[in-house]
């Protein structure tokens, strides 16, 4: 087996479990200072084969370091952010960020850098007139290969798009993939998946955490009707929030090529994840340029 690493005291803080929910709502500006003095950051969670653990992506997720509540997870303040408009300038910064860190890992680690970095939209950043004309000048100012760039949108939130789903054609005709967040979760999946340009699903964890009974009774497992969905319409899978190596195993057996969960790895700061790729080189089984391929 692959031995996968855990991080526990201060990562676990990062994983975000103690939010203090709606910090912040009554000002808004603090947000705003927020995103503008560095005070919001990114963490990686790790994205890994499930044939070999091999790592293959990155999600990047956003924390805000409050000076008074402590490291906040994204629950407690992008419902704010969203109903302010600070969203804009908050997934700009979350866009470029991401860019940058990516395109230095590629640098510095080859083929041990993830191949993909998964980066969280909201639709009302998708609705602004000009996101496709900053996503494209942010790809070319780090010099990142749109196809390594996946952009994630709630499956309940595109449901929301409208027009702005003319946003996601022109993202993809720059050659970035369009993945659906916590799938299965939405009322209109599949006509979601008809309305939507879209590339991959990521199976939301509360399936992912019940692929099957051990006896194979009760209810059907959503987890295999969705990878069979998955291959018909030829869409990659992920499957999130796997936090055991019963689930991963049950995963794997039933075509899953890859996931993410704690299982595997917490959201870490982007050292941490530098020091992952540093201890897990590629192995020598893997054929040259492999790590470079679309998972
Ligand atoms: P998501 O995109 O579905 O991200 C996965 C969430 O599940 C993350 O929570 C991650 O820490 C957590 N998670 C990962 N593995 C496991 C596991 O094995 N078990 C459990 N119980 N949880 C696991 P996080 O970081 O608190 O993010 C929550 C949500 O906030 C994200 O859900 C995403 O929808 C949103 N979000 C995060 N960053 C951004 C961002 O930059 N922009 C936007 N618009 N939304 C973001
Ligand atoms: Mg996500
Ligand atoms: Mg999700
Ligand atoms: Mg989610």
């Amino acid at each position: 087996g692959t031995a996968y690493l855990h991080y526990d005291c201060a990562m676990s803080e990062l994983g975000g479990e103690k939010g203090v929910a709606g910090a912040g709502d009554d000002h808004p500006s603090q947000l705003r200072e927020a995103i503008d003095s560095g005070r919001c950051f990114l963490v990686y969670q790790p994205i890994v084969s499930l044939d070999d653990g091999r790592l293959v992506g990155a999600e990047a997720l956003v924390r805000w370091d409050h000076p008074v509540h402590g490291v906040l997870p994204p629950d407690a303040f992008i419902p704010l952010a969203e109903r302010t408009g600070l969203i804009v300038p908050l997934g700009r910064f979350v866009f470029a960020d991401a860019c940058r860190q990516f395109a230095a890992w590629d640098a510095r680690h080859g083929a041990a850098a993830p191949a993909v970095l998964n980066i969280n939209v909201s639709p009302r950043e998708l609705r602004e007139a000009d996101y496709a004309g900053f996503v494209a000048e942010t790809l070319t100012l780090h010099a990142v290969d749109p196809a390594r760039i996946v952009l994630e949108i709630t499956e309940s939130m595109a449901l929301t798009l409208g027009p702005a789903t003319a946003t996601l054609e022109r993202l993809r005709a720059l050659g970035l993939r369009i993945s659906l967040d916590d799938f299965g979760t939405g009322s209109s999946t599949l006509r979601l998946l008809h309305d939507c340009p879209v590339d991959e699903v990521k199976l939301d964890r509360s399936f992912t955490q019940a692929p099957a009974s051990p006896s194979g009774e009760g209810r059907p497992p959503v987890a295999a009707a969705v990878i069979q969905l998955a291959q018909a319409l030829r869409l990659h899978a992920v499957a999130e929030g796997v936090e055991t190596p019963e689930q991963a195993e049950q995963l794997r057996s039933l075509g899953y090529r890859s996931a993410q969960g704690y299982h595997f790895a917490r959201p870490v700061p982007a050292a941490q994840l530098t020091e992952w790729m540093t201890d897990r080189a590629p192995r020598p089984t893997t054929s040259p340029g492999s790590a470079a391929t679309a998972p």
